[in-house]
Formats: structure tokens, sequence, C-alpha cells
């Protein structure tokens, strides 16, 4: 049975002193605003998000430490979907994402995005403070995926007010910067988390490191320094090196499934063009700043990790800005 509680808007009920549980049709809500992009579902066990990982609004534009790696849908659907348990429970030992969690999400987003450590696979940068983050708090990552690093306060006034803004992958809802209530969150703990009185654990986002959930409270499964049930990303080219001294400063998606990146280099403007291919794959178009393109051809990768990455065809590379294609199949950020 389901009580309405402190937190009616996340459907939960404490069952003991440290095990929660949450009405799957209450927690849909969360998802409700984005129900054209996003599709969930559920058992007994597990709440499941299915997304394309690209969101409504522009991406990418803002970033000053770019790695250029530009954003393309992941099949995060099927098995390959996110998912939480309805029932999570207080971990004997929680997991601090300033000593783990560097790879990989820890929670997803009410418009189906992943969100990421803040911290990135090094362990130690703040990606917001690094300026890697676009206008809304994301960028793509190594297979292309686009994805967040703090919580995505942007999405409030669509989510609706008193709704979770996202859902960490231990199972507990992550809210904005205030109650469902409107009223100040306060006590938070080191993870960012709290327990209202009569009410079920929960996030915050907040304006200063963590950002967003700062590590797990509940039981969850780490493997390798990550969430070890996650969508695994599909990545069709080698990973990018950062690009020194560029700021994206526009983002488009064209029509059928083409997309227009530009960036500053140098007080020079420079874009990537790239179109998906009916297959899987894409087609990349680099314009430098006197105009000069090449073209980079990739067929689909398969649906893992920093997956096939065969080449094509490829154009001319620049020398001068050292654009060598990283190691594949490393890990994601
Ligand atoms: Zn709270
Ligand atoms: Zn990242």
């Amino acid at each position: 049975m389901f009580f309405a509680l402190a937190l009616a808007a996340a459907g939960a009920a404490e069952r003991s002193r440290n095990a929660f549980e949450f009405d799957p049709q209450i927690v849909a809500r969360s998802f409700r605003a984005f129900a054209g992009d996003v599709s969930v579902r559920w058992d007994e066990e597990y709440f499941y998000v299915e997304s394309n990982s690209l969101p409504r609004h522009r991406m990418m534009v803002g970033i000053r430490a770019w790695n250029r790696q530009v954003p393309i849908p992941q099949p995060y659907i099927g098995d390959n979907a996110f998912r939480f348990p309805l029932r999570p429970r207080f971990a004997k030992n929680p997991i601090s994402g300033k000593e783990s969690l560097f790879r990989g999400a820890i929670a997803v987003a009410a418009n189906g995005i992943p969100i990421f450590n803040p911290i990135k696979q090094d362990g130690r940068t703040d990606t917001y403070l690094a300026g890697e983050l676009d206008e809304f708090g994301g960028h793509a990552g190594r297979a292309d995926d686009y994805h967040y690093h703090i919580a995505p306060v942007h999405l409030a006034d669509r989510v609706g007010a008193g709704l979770p803004l996202a859902w960490s992958l231990d199972g507990f809802p992550i809210f904005g910067y205030v109650e469902p209530d409107g009223s100040a969150a306060q006590g938070l703990d080191r993870l960012n988390g709290h327990s209202q009185s009569g009410g079920a654990y929960h996030y915050h986002a907040t304006r200063e490191y963590p950002w967003v959930n700062g590590g797990f409270r509940g039981e969850i499964e780490v493997r390798n320094g990550e969430v070890a049930i996650q969508p695994r990303t599909r990545g069709i080219r080698p990973f990018t090196r950062p690009l020194r001294g560029a700021t994206v400063t526009g983002f488009e998606q064209l029509e059928n499934g083409a997309y227009r990146l530009e960036f500053d280099l140098h007080d020079r403007m420079h874009s990537v063009s790239y179109t998906l291919l009916p297959g899987g794959g894409a087609e990349f178009i680099f314009t430098d700043g006197e105009g000069k393109s090449r073209t980079e051809t990739y067929a689909a990768g398969r649906p893992r990790a920093g997956g096939g990455k065969r080449m094509l065809r490829q154009g001319r590379r620049q020398q001068d800005q050292g654009l060598r294609p990283g190691r594949a199949g490393a890990p994601r950020n």
C-alpha cells in the first residue's frame, strides 16, 4: 500500500527506517511532460526510462573547453534503457562521487537525458567549473553521447511544480533547489540528500558542488567504477581530443538528421556539419576558419560502449590542429 506523505509528489512510502517504496504510477508523472520523447515502463522491481539521448533544447552552445565531440542519437531503448529500483534501500556504505563513479550515468533526467558525475573520468575535474558544459549543463561524451553533468534545473517549469527533475539510479528522486512545497531545502548531507520529516530520502540540485546527487545513499551495484547496469552508448567514430581555445557558439538541428555546430577559434568561425546515414553511421564535414573542408564518413557502430568504429573514407587531415583520433573503446565522459 502506498501513502501520500510529505513527499506526495514523488509517491514515496517509507517501509522501514532504511527501505522505501515508490508508486510507479506516480514516478511516471515526472516524465509525463516529455511523453513524446521519453517512454517509461516498470515491473515489480524496476522503473525503466527510454530515450534517444537528444533533448529538445539547444545543445553545446557555451562550451569553452570542448572535446570536439558532437551529439548523435543513442539507443537507450529496450534492454538498453535506464532503470532504477522502485524499492530503494539505504546502503551500509554510501558511495561518494568524489571517490568513484567517474564514468557512466548516475541519474536520468525527466527528459530522458542521462546525468553523469560532475567530476569527469580523470577523477578531479569539475566539468561545470572547467567550462566543459553548455548553457543547459550538458555536453557530448566520447561516444558523441549527449549528457548532463549537473542537475537539469532548466526542466523545472516543464516538469511541473512539486515533481522531481530527475531520478538517481539508486532509486531516489532529485528535486530542484527547493522542496516540492516551495520551501528551502535544508540540512543536505554530503551527497546533496536528506530525509524530510515523514517523507522519503531524496536529493536536491545545488548551486555549488555537487550540483546534483553527489553519489549514492541507496544500495546500487558499482563495477569498475561505474553503475553496473545502465545503458551502453554507441559510438561511431574514435573519440576526439580537446581543442584548446575553442568556444562553441552555435548549434542547429537541421532537417533529415543533419546537424551543424559552429565554434570560434582564434577569432575565426569553424564548423562541423554532420548527417546521420540511414544505416546508422554519419558523414562529417569539418570546415576551418579559411573555408577549407574535409569529410569523414563512418559506418554504423555496434550498440555498446565505444562501439564499432570502422572508418570508410577520410579526407586530408589538418596536421596543425593535431586532429588525431583517440583510442577506441575508452571510458565515456
Ligand atoms: Zn528536500
Ligand atoms: Zn561528460
